[in-house]
C-alpha cells in the first residue's frame, strides 16, 4: 500500500469508528510509520508503507489510547517533547502560562525559575530555551515522568532536573518566578473523565478532595523561597479562581479564550 492509499484507508477507518479529528490523526499515523514529517507527506505519497505496523497503531487509537502516546512526541510552544505512558501530555492552553512566564523573565537579569510538578518539563524547558540566561529547576516526583523530563531537558544547559516531591526540602537558590501546572482535578471527578484522559497518569491529574492540595503545598512551602517582587504563575482549573484567591490573597485570575479561569498570577509583596 502506498502512503496516499494508506491515508485514505486510515481516515475512512477512523471516521467509521467515530474517532474525532480522523483526518489529522490519520496523517500523523501514516507519517509516523513512514518516518517523515507531516509536511513531507505530499512529496512521498507514492512510497510504500508497512501496512501491518499501521494496522496495529489504528487498533491502539481505536482502543482510546491518545495519539500523542502512540507517536511518542508532541509539539508544545516552540519545540517538540517526548511523551508516553506515565507522563501528562502537554496541552495547548498551557502555552499561555509559558508566554506569561517568558514576559516576566525577560525583564529580569539571570532569573531563577522553578517549574514544580514538571511532568514532561514542557513549561520549564520552553522557558529555559527562550530565556537563555535563566536558570530553571524542573521538579518532578514520578520516576516514570522523570525519564521523559530528563530526555526532554537533554542538551538544554540552563535546566536542572530534580527527582523529588515538592513536599521534600529541596536546596534551591531563591526564585524570581515559580511556575506550576499541578494536578488540580478533584479526586471524585477523576473517574468521570473522558476516555482518552483515562490513559494519562492519575498522579498527574488528582489534586485531592477539593483539587487544591498542590496549591496549598506551594503556598506553605514555597512562599519563603520566592524573592520579594517575585511571582507565582499557576495554571488552575475552570472554576478555581475564587478558591485560589482564598489561598493567595492578592491573586489575579486570568481567563482563557473560552472564558474559563485558567491562570493565577500572584506577586509577592
Ligand atoms: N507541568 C506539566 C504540564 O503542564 C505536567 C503537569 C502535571 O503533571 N500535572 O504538562
Amino acid at each position: 500500500m502506498n502512503l496516499k492509499k494508506a491515508l485514505d484507508f486510515c481516515t475512512y477507518y477512523l471516521r467509521d469508528k467515530n474517532i474525532d479529528e480522523a483526518d489529522f490523526k490519520s496523517l500523523c499515523l501514516v507519517c509516523y510509520v513512514a518516518k517523515i514529517k507531516n509536511s513531507e507527506f505530499y512529496l512521498n505519497q507514492s512510497r510504500e508503507i508497512d501496512a501491518n505496523a499501521l494496522e496495529s497503531l489504528l487498533l491502539r487509537l481505536e482502543n482510546g489510547e491518545p495519539l500523542q502516546y502512540i507517536i511518542g512526541k508532541w509539539d508544545f510552544y516552540e519545540s517538540e517533547f517526548y511523551v508516553g505512558k506515565g507522563v501528562l501530555i502537554p496541552r495547548p492552553e498551557t502555552e499561555e502560562l509559558v508566554e506569561l512566564a517568558v514576559s516576566y523573565a525577560k525583564k529580569i537579569n539571570e532569573p531563577v525559575i522553578y517549574d514544580l510538578c514538571s511532568g514532561s518539563g514542557c513549561i520549564g524547558i520552553s522557558i529555559a530555551k527562550k530565556i537563555t540566561d535563566s536558570k530553571v529547576f524542573c521538579i518532578e516526583k514520578s520516576e516514570e515522568a522523570f525519564e521523559y523530563l530528563k530526555k526532554n531537558a537533554n542538551g538544554v544547559k540552563n535546566v536542572t532536573t530534580i527527582l523529588a516531591d515538592i513536599n521534600d526540602d529541596i536546596d534551591l537558590p531563591m526564585a524570581d518566578i515559580i511556575v506550576s501546572n499541578p494536578p488540580y482535578i478533584k479526586s471524585k471527578d477523576i473517574k468521570g473523565l473522558q476516555r482518552e484522559l483515562s490513559f494519562e497518569p492519575e498522579l498527574a491529574l488528582d489534586g485531592g478532595s477539593d483539587g487544591l492540595d498542590f496549591y496549598r503545598i506551594i503556598s506553605e512551602k514555597y512562599t519563603s523561597k520566592l524573592k520579594n517582587d517575585g511571582v507565582f504563575l499557576f495554571e488552575i482549573g475552570n472554576e478555581q479562581g475564587e478558591d485560589i484567591k482564598k489561598l493567595f490573597k492578592n491573586a489575579d485570575i486570568l481567563k482563557d479564550i473560552y472564558g474559563n479561569d485558567r491562570i493565577a498570577e500572584i506577586i509577592k509583596e
